[in-house]
């Protein structure tokens, strides 16, 4: 498999009237091509955050402190935003958590889709609407032929979802970054894109990196795992290791509060107990040390990764004994 993206010691802070708020704290992990890679956490785990880092989103007061972002081998951080404009949207794009923010409310759909095409592709006007057409009928939009030409506001919230995603799919872009895709959603509807996710899981030209704070969605269609806490990465594996041999006590956790799909109604996370460490002065040691049933004096600590088996790894005391500690790229032990 070909790496695709690589991010190494990834910081980013917000500066606030009472400090800086450390968002993303030293996260490195990679997607290789093709690959469907779930980042999962409750909020302000710094999931959204990372995201919006790779795709060079980060807005003043936030910065990127520390770290690299290599897509395809070329580091990402510091490009122009000229060069920024070429990739994002092409070779990589990212689908939001709520669509009607992306959509121009007074456009036609046809008109905005075929601008992208054609902004991207350099189609030709019939050719980019036939195009539009297709995508359209692609992500199961019945009827597209008259649905180019209708407003957002006649597509049902799934729909205009849809509508965002066969146009993040326009450009056939290397990775594709979802942002809560589905949370908006009923369970209907988050099923049916779900579907579309479970599509692209099998196309091996377009790598997924699928935010979510639900596990059952990844389950259904991610191969690998990225748990996230208090802006680190908490535990990594394949979709086997995080639901049969997950070893960090969030993860586990996490594990015990997916919501039992008995009874009808909004599926919720139920939280684990307590509250997610303040990022502002965040403590020195575990970040799920307050929260944690396990929690031990060397908890005070930072752990280094530990290497569970290929590909699986926890930042976790716990695993000591039976573990040996990651290296990280450059060569630390972190
Ligand atoms: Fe719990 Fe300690 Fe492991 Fe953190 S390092 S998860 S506090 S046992
Ligand atoms: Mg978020």
């Amino acid at each position: 498999t070909e790496r695709l993206l690589s991010v190494d010691g990834l910081r980013v802070s917000f500066r606030t009237r009472d400090g800086d708020n450390q968002a993303v704290r030293g996260v490195s992990f990679h997607i290789d091509a093709g690959e469907t890679v779930g980042i999962v956490g409750e909020s302000g785990s710094g999931k959204s955050v990372t995201a919006k880092a790779i795709m060079s989103l980060i807005q003043p007061p936030g910065e990127i402190i520390a770290g690299s972002i290599e897509f395809r081998g070329e580091r990402l951080n510091d490009l122009p935003e000229k060069t920024w404009r070429k990739l994002r949207g092409n070779r990589i794009s990212m689908v939001f958590q709520d669509p009607m923010t992306s959509l121009n409310p007074v456009k036609r759909i046809g008109d905005q889709m075929t601008e992208v095409i054609r902004r991207h592709r350099g189609l030709k006007a019939d050719e980019a609407l036939a195009e539009a057409i297709r995508l359209l009928r692609e992500v199961g939009i019945a009827d597209p032929e008259r649905r180019v030409r209708q407003y957002p506001h006649e597509f049902s919230g799934g729909m205009r979802q849809r509508v965002m995603i066969a146009m993040a799919l326009s450009c056939s872009p290397e990775l594709l970054i979802a942002d809560e895709p589905t949370t908006a959603l009923d369970v209907t509807i988050q099923a049916q894109i779900l579907e579309l996710f479970k599509q692209l899981k099998a196309n091996p030209d377009t790598a997924v990196a699928l935010i979510t704070h639900d596990l059952g969605v990844v389950a259904q269609v991610c191969t690998r795992v990225i748990v996230m806490y208090g802006g680190m990465i908490m535990e990594e594996g394949t979709v086997e290791d995080i639901f049969y041999r997950a070893q960090h006590p969030y993860t586990l956790g996490l594990l015990r509060s997916v919501p039992k799909r008995a009874g009808g109604g909004r599926e919720r996370l139920i939280a684990i107990e307590g509250t997610p460490p303040d990022l502002l002065d965040p403590p020195p040691g575990c970040p799920f040390m307050e929260r944690c049933p396990h929690a031990m004096a060397k908890c005070a600590e930072l752990p280094p990764m530990f290497h569970i088996g290929p590909g699986h790894r926890s930042l976790c005391w716990l695993a000591e004994d039976d573990h040996p500690p990651e290296k990280s790229a450059s060569g630390d032990v972190r």
